[in-house]
C-alpha cells in the first residue's frame, strides 16, 4: 500500500511513499523541501523540558521532546520533533504503523509536521511549514524591542514615545530573521519550471487514477446488472416468448444499453490507463535526467489528449444518464 503525499501548505499532490521506505520532494509552489518515512515504530521516547526563554520573568512553559525510531530496510531512520505542553499527545507506539512529514534543511529534519497512523487514519498536526521560522522570528523582534527601551527611557524620552520607537524595531528585524531562517529553498527558473510540469503531471495522475477506480466501480455494478437481466431474459424466453413479450422488449432495451455503457467505460479505463502509463515514463525520465525532454511538445501532446478523454468521458455522461434513467434497471438496485 503506498501513500498519497500533499503539500501541506497548499495541498497539492507531490508523490507517493511506499512502506518501508522514505521520500523527498519539492513543492514548486511554495518551496519547501519535504520529507517523508513510512515504517513501523521500533522505538519511542519523550520527556519534557521547560522552555527557555529569552526575556526574563515570563511565567514557565513546557515543551515535550519526542525521539522515534522507525525502522526502513536501509536501516534505522531516527526522528526528533517537540510539541507544545506537557501532554503525551503524539499517537505513535512502539509497533504502530505511521507516516511521518517534514520540512527539510538540506539533509537535516528542520520541522515535523505531521504523524499519520493509515490503518487508523488519525492524523497528528504539529506544525505547518515555516512555522519555527516565523515563531523565531517574533522572538527576536519582540527581544529587539528592549535594548531602545533601555537607551530611550533613562535620556529623558517620554514612555508612550519609547514605546512607539522600539516597537517599530519589531517587524523590521522579524521579517530580517523569519527570511534568514525560513526553511524554504531558491529555485533556478529551470528547476522551478521543470518541478512545476511534473507536480502538474502528478496532478493529472491522481485525478485519472481516481476516475478510473470510480469507472471501475461502476463497472462492476453495471456488469452484475447486465448478469441479472440476461439471466431473467433468458428465464422468460424458455417460459413462453409471447407470453413475456412486453417484459422481454424491455429488458432487451434495458441490456443493449448498458452493454453499450459497459464497452464506453472499458474503453475510457483502457484510454485513461494508457494515459496514466504515459505520463508515469514521462515522470520517472524527467527525475532521472532532470530534465522534461521536449517540454513543451510533451506538456502539449499529453494536455490535449487529457483533453479529449474527458470531453467523451463527459458525452458519456448522458448514456450513464439514460441507464439510470432506466425503469428496468433501476428497478435491480438494490
Ligand atoms: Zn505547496
Amino acid at each position: 500500500m503506498s501513500i498519497l503525499i500533499q503539500c501541506p501548505a497548499c495541498s497539492a499532490p507531490l508523490g507517493n511513499i511506499s512502506r518501508d521506505s522514505t521520500l523527498q520532494v519539492i513543492c514548486a509552489s511554495c518551496c519547501y523541501r519535504f520529507g517523508a518515512v513510512y515504517g513501523s515504530v521500533t522505538r519511542r521516547e519523550s520527556e519534557v523540558k521547560p522552555v527557555q526563554r529569552r526575556i526574563p520573568n515570563l511565567p514557565k512553559r513546557h515543551r515535550r521532546h519526542y525521539e522515534f525510531q522507525i525502522q526502513i530496510p536501509s536501516g534505522p531512520e531516527i526522528l526528533q520533533c517537540s510539541s507544545s505542553g506537557e501532554a503525551d499527545q503524539i499517537p505513535a507506539f512502539e509497533g504502530d504503523l505511521v507516516s511521518c512529514l517534514y520540512t527539510l534543511r538540506g539533509e537535516r529534519l528542520e520541522e515535523m509536521i505531521s504523524v499519520t497512523n493509515p490503518i487508523t487514519g488519525n492524523i497528528y498536526r504539529l506544525a505547518s511549514p515555516g512555522s519555527t521560522a516565523v515563531r523565531t522570528a517574533i522572538g527576536w523582534g519582540l527581544l529587539s524591542s528592549v535594548p531602545m527601551l533601555l537607551v530611550l527611557l533613562p535620556n529623558g524620552v517620554e514612555f508612550p514615545i519609547a514605546l512607539l520607537a522600539s516597537a517599530s524595531s519589531i517587524p523590521v528585524v522579524s521579517i530580517w530573521v523569519a527570511r534568514l531562517k525560513s526553511p524554504k529553498i531558491r529555485l533556478d527558473p529551470d528547476q522551478k519550471l521543470r518541478l512545476a510540469a511534473e507536480q502538474q503531471l502528478f496532478g493529472e495522475k491522481i485525478e485519472l487514477e481516481q476516475r478510473v477506480e470510480e469507472l471501475q466501480r461502476k463497472l462492476t455494478t453495471n456488469q452484475a446488472r447486465l448478469n441479472q437481466l440476461e439471466s431473467l431474459n433468458q428465464k422468460m424466453v424458455e417460459v413462453g416468448a409471447d407470453l413475456y413479450a412486453q417484459r422481454i422488449e424491455r429488458v432487451s432495451r434495458a441490456i443493449a444499453i448498458l452493454d453499450q455503457q459497459l464497452s464506453q467505460d472499458q474503453q475510457l479505463i483502457d484510454q485513461y490507463a494508457r494515459t496514466i502509463k504515459m505520463i508515469e515514463i514521462e515522470l520517472e525520465t524527467s527525475r532521472a535526467v532532470e530534465a522534461i525532454p521536449n517540454a513543451e511538445n510533451f506538456m502539449g501532446m499529453i494536455f490535449d489528449r487529457l483533453a479529449e478523454l474527458k470531453t467523451i468521458d463527459q458525452k458519456t455522461q448522458q448514456l450513464r444518464a439514460q441507464v439510470e434513467a432506466d425503469e428496468t434497471v433501476r428497478s435491480l438496485q438494490p
